[in-house]
């Protein structure tokens, strides 16, 4: 991959802060649901504009989620922000659309050992479940996002190939998804690799028009994203005080801290419109009820 041009004008990074989904998820504890509703209340005053919030899986497979429609019902909606959720299938869509959910992401892997534990299903099992979500989704005017996991490496399946993370990629803009997100689900990737990665899609996906969602297992999500900007990515998620573990690797960080995306775009010169200390007393309140220390802050 070449680098952006230095001479390109200074431009702005998207953050979707996944903290109240994807964060939640894997951090142990129920947090109440006046407290969510103040963790995103807080985010979209600091400046986010795009927070995932929900998961509309069955609830008694996630049970810190269990409350997701409620929490749609609860917030105080900021003009500008979308608040999004994750929906597995067609159930979950309706579910999704009857709390007025602004975005929907679906879920795959590049790894077929991912798809079958995470998932229940093969990689084209999901990408059947897509059809109709894609459809109704758009039909009530809500974009999709579609989440590619274990682009790096998978924990069933070692390394992945490119070539497999292309193929998945092809298959969703075939569906019409309006946003690929590739996840590093377990926190491997090391700079050279976004390098890899990125090289794997070009005349596919130009690296403005993917997500990355970065995971900081390894300590390198901050060199991975810094790597990444400077081949041109614009569109990150990040998660505040770094919430969300490794259910692979217990006890390592989770996911890349939107506080240190914010310094990192900071010290690039990368506008983000996003409130570092606000995020990061929002971070401090969600993480003094889980009892854990937010990351990223330092
Ligand atoms: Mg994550």
């Amino acid at each position: 991959m070449t680098e952006a041009s230095p001479d390109a004008p200074l431009d702005s990074v998207h953050i979707t802060d996944v903290g109240p989904r994807d964060g939640l998820q894997n951090e142990q504890g129920v947090i109440p649901l006046d407290s969510k509703v103040k963790l995103v209340e807080a985010l979209a005053a600091a400046g986010l504009t795009e927070i995932e919030i929900g998961s509309f899986v069955r609830p008694d497979v996630i049970p810190q989620l269990a409350d997701s429609a409620d929490l749609f019902t609860s917030i105080d909606r900021r003009p500008g922000v979308l608040y999004t959720a994750l929906v597995p299938n067609q159930r979950g869509l309706d579910r999704a659309l009857e709390v007025a959910v602004d975005k929907v992401a679906v879920f795959t892997s590049a790894s077929e050992g991912f798809a079958q534990a995470n998932v229940n299903g093969s990689i084209a099992d999901t990408i059947d479940r897509f059809r109709p979500v894609l459809l109704g989704a758009h039909a009530a005017g809500r974009k999709v996002r579609g989440y590619v996991s274990c682009v790096i490496a998978c924990p069933y399946d070692g390394p992945t190939d490119h070539a497999r993370v292309r193929a998945v990629c092809e298959q969703l803009l075939e569906l019409g998804v309006d946003e690929i997100d590739l996840g590093d689900t377990i926190g491997v990737a090391k700079p050279a690799d976004i390098d890899r990665l990125l090289g794997g899609l070009e005349g596919l996906l130009e690296p403005g028009e993917i997500v990355l969602h970065l995971h900081d297992t390894s300590g390198t999500a901050v060199a991975c994203a810094e790597r990444a900007l400077q081949l041109g990515v614009r569109r990150f998620d990040a998660s505040c005080g770094g919430l969300g573990g490794c259910p692979f690797a217990p006890g390592s960080p989770g996911n890349l801290a939107t506080e240190a995306l914010l310094d990192l775009c900071e010290r690039m010169g990368f506008q983000t419109g996003v409130s570092r200390a606000a995020v990061a007393e929002a971070s401090r309140a969600i993480c003094s009820i889980l009892g854990v220390e937010p990351r990223g802050t330092g």
